[in-house]
């Protein structure tokens, strides 16, 4: 049970997401041959018999090896499938389906081309892989065409029928797992990308770029000339010192905790940070800047009352001082950072623990 909730739990990232499929996809392999085992023992078919024991003994260590965190080895199942459905068609025939599973097959060896770090190397062998898929099927055309496959059977109509739609409905749920598998790793993989672009790694606020974009989209927004919206510079007082008392790992924390401040103070308030100890606050236009001001200053209120969590039982005050400026329509934000940047010199020069606007 804890290794279905460790796999459940992560689900969000790449490995996570490689790992569960590996594992659903050979748990569902193994049900399959547990089913053909029936079939093939009613049958009576003592070489298929043998061939499905070992395929069954391959996926149960496929299962194994996902249990014990150990690498199941993809090659080994597509070597399986592979063998399995060549003896079942020679021994089967067409009519009975077990062809399909080169279309799964196929979609396992091509489906990996659309990641981009894929190379000539992994193209060249998906190409070789159609090849042999292809000739394996003309080799098992003209075998069964020129000599007397000994282990060939005529099943019975109803037989057939359960051997056909057997395989159509399983080699075909294998598929859309597939497939299902690359598009959420595709997306896992652009969502990752984005955030990366767009975040800062240690507090999760949008990084300076991210803030200056959305600034040049609020500027596009705003339609009244009289419209404004208004920015504050945030800078942690003395924030050195933490560093030096308490190690640099602390001073992260004390970041982290910081920035959670900051995402959860108001919803109309975009924080970012824009370096080192100092982060920038935007407003949206529905705030004025006298109750931006306002908000500031209960912020700054809020840290210094807040306990920042250094260690296990020791915590520590900060306080922060805080410079704020109107961005007029179409004023580039840099300058609005500038005359905010000059308010939180002032603000440090005149004793800290301030917003001077
Ligand atoms: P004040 O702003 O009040 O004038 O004093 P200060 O000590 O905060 O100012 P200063 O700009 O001299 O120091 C900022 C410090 O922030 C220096 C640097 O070591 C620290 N710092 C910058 N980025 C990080 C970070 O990502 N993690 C940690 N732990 N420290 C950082
Ligand atoms: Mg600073
Ligand atoms: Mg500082």
């Amino acid at each position: 049970m804890n290794f279905i909730k460790e796999l459940w739990n992560n689900k969000n990232n790449q490995k996570g997401i490689i790992d569960i499929t590996i594992f659903f996809i050979n748990l569902f392999l193994l049900i399959c041959h547990v089913l053909l085992m029936f079939i093939y023992i009613i049958i009576g078919h003592k070489f298929m018999i043998l061939v499905n024991i070992i395929s069954t003994l391959i996926y149960i260590s496929q299962i194994k090896a996902c249990f014990k965190n150990q690498k199941a080895y993809v090659h080994i199942t597509f070597i399986e499938i592979w063998t399995h459905m060549i003896f079942a068609i020679l021994s089967f025939g067409w009519t009975a389906s077990f062809q399909n599973w080169s279309f799964a097959l196929i979609a396992a060896y091509y489906l990996p081309l659309s990641n981009v770090n894929s190379n000539k190397k992994t193209k060249l062998q998906s190409i070789l892989f159609t090849l042999i898929i292809i000739i394996t099927y003309y080799v098992i055309s003209i075998l069964i065409h020129i000599v007397n496959i000994p282990i060939a059977v005529t099943l019975s109509d109803t037989m057939n029928r359960i051997l056909f739609t057997m395989n159509n409905l399983t080699s075909f749920i294998t598929i859309t797992m597939l497939a299902i598998f690359y598009t959420n790793l595709a997306k896992r993989k652009e969502y990752e990308l984005t955030k990366k672009a767009d975040y800062d790694e240690l507090t999760d606020l949008y990084n300076r770029n991210a803030i200056i974009e959305i600034s040049e989209n609020l500027n596009e927004a705003i339609s009244n000339e009289k419209d404004k919206y208004n920015i504050a510079i945030i800078d942690i007082d003395f924030f050195k010192n933490v560093n030096d008392k308490h190690g640099h790992n602390s001073g992260d924390m004390v970041l982290q905790e910081l920035a959670q401040i900051l995402k959860s103070y108001h919803k109309e308030l975009i924080p970012a940070r824009w370096g080192g100890e100092e982060f920038v606050i935007l407003s949206t236009v529905n705030i004025k800047y006298n109750e931006f001001k306002n908000l500031m200053e209960d912020l700054r209120i809020k840290v210094s009352k807040s306990k920042f969590k250094i260690e296990k039982n020791k915590n520590i005050n900060i306080t922060i001082s805080i410079g704020t400026a109107k961005v007029k329509r179409k004023q580039n934000i840099n300058d609005a950072l500038k005359e905010a940047d000059e308010r939180l010199y002032k603000a440090k020069k005149s004793g800290r623990n301030k917003v001077i606007a």
